[in-house]
């Protein structure tokens, strides 16, 4: 039998406004423990939460990227449970009035475009932290990232593949970070999603028994957590079994997922409206205000560099899934006349070494401008094409500019005919059987000589140059 997989992503995003939702405590990552804390964030009696406006705005911009509906009228709620990492017991969040819904993003994985619908997108705060490791006898609580602003993104069950469910995931990330909400640091847990998953025999209307797996926070775990939990629930139901419905947790050192406890409903958190908050009425005005204040968003960046550059859409869409690494091909392309090569220098070089150093876009060594005067030193003739690939590589691992790569090695292109001849001669004598086979006619021997030519000087020789030089002595002689 055949089966579908279902899924959709819960993806909560933590924004980067200064303080926190409900107190003027820093959301500054990291920090001694509970030193980022008040009575407020840490559930005093008493005390009284206001809203923090930021956190409105920044929700509402993440609604318009997305293509969502923004309510006039929303409200917080709290949605009680009991949690160490949860000093009040409750966390505010929002329950039946959204701000933000109906929406949807656009994926790409295989060349189509398939759009994914957003249920809704609501604010609420974050919980502690609990370390269980590092202490023997028990375990610690950090209250710093308590009251950090989220906004969670319930996504539609559209989602049919781990690809399509980490291009999801991209793509959000991307939007997120164009629009500038969340720094978006999966493994600083900025950002994390929770999958819900199910299987049916395809074909089949119904959804199947879905689980819940909780808190992914990088894309490699996120595809090996779908790919390992539909195996394990079509063994299930092949094995004559049913799927349970609970909440999972994904181990991804084991590459597998364990049962936690069964799913929990709505109805279990108690949810009831936030009496020390007012709702949230939005003004048109403020919101039109946010929506004209968008800045240029992934799609339509892609769009751009295809339509501009020539890119093929394949590039464009890797050069735009990364706000900074779409920064750094705009700034290398601003400096240089050839953005074509500028983007070919990106998806081949620069991401193989980014790959084999393990290093992400954001700690790439040297400044975009470094990259468009490599491109130049090559248009104009300065290094060849094979010695830039050096050059590249020795940027990157150094941070020095190319130009004094080139001056400190003597990279440059050997132009001067004098130097040239003196090889040319050499190269002749070594070879007697190719100077033959050329004058026999044999083209083929020419390529041979140049190749020699060039192997003498260590690549830095004009290749014309020297293609023109073999030729005259061959054919003189
Ligand atoms: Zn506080």
């Amino acid at each position: 039998m055949e089966y579908e997989i279902v899924i959709g992503l819960e993806v909560h995003a933590e924004l980067s406004t200064k303080s926190k939702i409900y107190c003027s405590c820093t959301t500054e990552f990291g920090g001694e423990e509970n030193t980022h804390c008040c009575p407020i964030c840490t559930g005093m009696p008493g005390v009284l939460p206001v809203l923090n406006k930021k956190v409105v705005e920044y929700a509402v911009r993440a609604g318009l990227a997305t293509n969502c509906t923004i309510a006039d009228y929303s409200k917080q709620d709290r949605k009680n449970y009991f949690y160490p990492d949860l000093p009040k017991a409750y966390q505010i969040s929002q329950y039946d009035f959204p701000l933000c819904k109906n929406g949807y993003i656009d994926i790409e994985t295989d060349g189509k475009t398939k759009r994914v619908g957003i249920t809704r997108i609501h604010i609420e705060e974050d919980a502690g932290k609990l370390m269980h490791d590092e202490w023997d006898t028990g375990t610690l609580v950090d209250y710093n990232r308590c009251g950090v602003p989220l906004i969670e993104i319930v996504g539609e069950p559209d989602l049919r593949s781990a690809e399509e469910a980490r291009a999801y995931m991209e793509k959000l990330r991307s939007i997120l970070q164009f629009i500038g909400v969340s720094d978006c640091k999966m493994q600083e847990g900025s950002l994390r999603a929770d999958v819900n998953l199910s299987v049916r025999p395809v074909g089949q209307k119904e959804l199947g028994t879905r689980t819940e797996m909780k808190n992914l926070n990088s894309f490699r775990s996120i595809v090996r957590a779908v790919e390992a939990e539909a195996q394990r629930q079509i063994r299930e139901i092949e094995s004559g079994g049913t799927v349970v419905q609970e909440t999972r947790r994904w181990d991804d050192e084991r590459g597998l997922s364990v049962s936690m406890r069964s799913k929990e409903e709505a109805h279990d958190y108690r949810y009831f409206p936030e009496p020390d908050l007012v709702p949230i009425v939005l003004d048109k005005e403020w919101v039109e205000g946010i929506r004209a204040s968008l800045p240029e968003l992934p799609d339509a960046r892609k769009k751009r560099y295809v339509r501009e550059f020539g890119l093929p859409e394949y590039d464009a869409e890797i050069l735009t899934s990364s706000k900074v690494l779409s920064d750094f091909f705009d700034d290398a392309v601003k400096q240089s006349s050839n953005a074509k090569a500028v983007s070919n220098w990106i998806m081949g070089d620069l991401m193989r070494i980014l790959k084999e150093k393990g290093m992400e876009v954001e700690n790439i060594p040297f400044p975009a401008g470094y990259l468009a005067r490599l491109v130049g030193l090559i248009e104009k003739g300065t290094i060849s094409g094979t010695i830039a690939k050096k050059v590249f590589e020795k940027m990157f691992l150094s941070g020095k500019g190319p130009e004094t790569i080139v001056k400190e090695e003597g990279l440059e292109v050997v132009s001067d005919e004098g130097a040239l001849t003196a090889v040319v001669r050499k190269v002749l004598d070594n070879n007697p059987q190719s100077v033959a086979d050329y004058r026999k006619g044999k083209e083929k021997a020419l390529g041979f000589l140049v190749g020699q030519a060039m192997r003498e000087t260590k690549g830095k020789a004009d290749p014309q140059l020297i293609n023109k030089l073999l030729k005259e002595a061959m054919d003189k002689a």
